[in-house]
């Protein structure tokens, strides 16, 4: 089995069609860092934030991975267990089915993607973000967005989608439009860890990334 076959296989989904090697070079980009001391004042505010309760319960801020000047930008709720132990978003259960989602696109967290959250630290008990945490964190994210300068955003889940859109509206009522943040094309898809709970959406969540795909080469 292919390891294409295999990651479509993982996400529950049969592989329809096959990306040709040429189309995946193509969307290779060469990755040209902004100067990092634009990063800086963003990054030790994050690291020593207390502008919300959570930071008295986190073991450490998870910033953000990735291409620092990537087309792509990925963006999830908050923190779990194992993101607040490590510090990088995205390294636990759900972590690893996003790794499949995008390699099954061609795509992968070390190139050309960058990962964030909502919030930056862990909410206890992954219980959900309180309005409060996302009115004081968002700023971080948004500062985020401005330096990475992403050609594309994927927002994954509720607080994703509605934080930088500024909507109540349901994921199921936001998908497979193409919205805008701050100019930045925006297309909603479900959370991960949503889909590790509800496996028949996934299939759903593949026709999102295609689309995703498709609205990216059409910039
Ligand atoms: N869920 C998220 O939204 N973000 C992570 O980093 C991990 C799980």
């Amino acid at each position: 089995m292919s390891r294409r076959t295999e990651v479509l296989a993982e996400m529950g989904i049969a592989p329809v069609w096959r990306l040709r090697r040429k189309e995946v070079a193509e969307e290779k980009h060469a990755p040209s860092s902004p100067p990092s001391t634009e990063w800086i004042p963003l990054k030790t505010a994050v690291s020593g934030c207390t502008k919300c309760g959570l930071h008295k319960t986190r073991t450490q801020t998870v910033f953000g991975v990735g291409d620092e000047s990537a087309d792509w930008m990925l963006i999830g709720e908050a923190p779990g267990a194992e993101e607040d132990r490590l510090g990088d978003p995205f390294v636990g259960q759900a972590g690893k089915l996003l790794d499949s989602m995008l390699a099954a696109i061609g795509l992968s967290r070390r190139e050309n993607v960058y990962i964030a959250n909502v919030l930056k630290c862990r909410p206890p008990g992954n219980r959900n973000p309180a309005p409060e945490e996302v009115e004081q964190c968002s700023p971080h994210l948004l500062k985020q967005i401005e330096l990475i300068k992403p050609k594309l955003i994927v927002a994954m889940g509720r607080f994703a989608a509605q934080t930088l859109l500024d909507s109540g509206a349901s994921i199921a009522s936001m998908r497979g439009r193409v919205h805008r943040y701050a100019g930045v094309p925006l297309i909603v898809t479900y959370h991960p860890a949503y889909l590790l709970r509800t496996l028949e959406d996934k299939a759903k969540a593949w026709e999102d990334l295609v689309f995703a795909r498709k609205t990216m080469r059409a910039l």
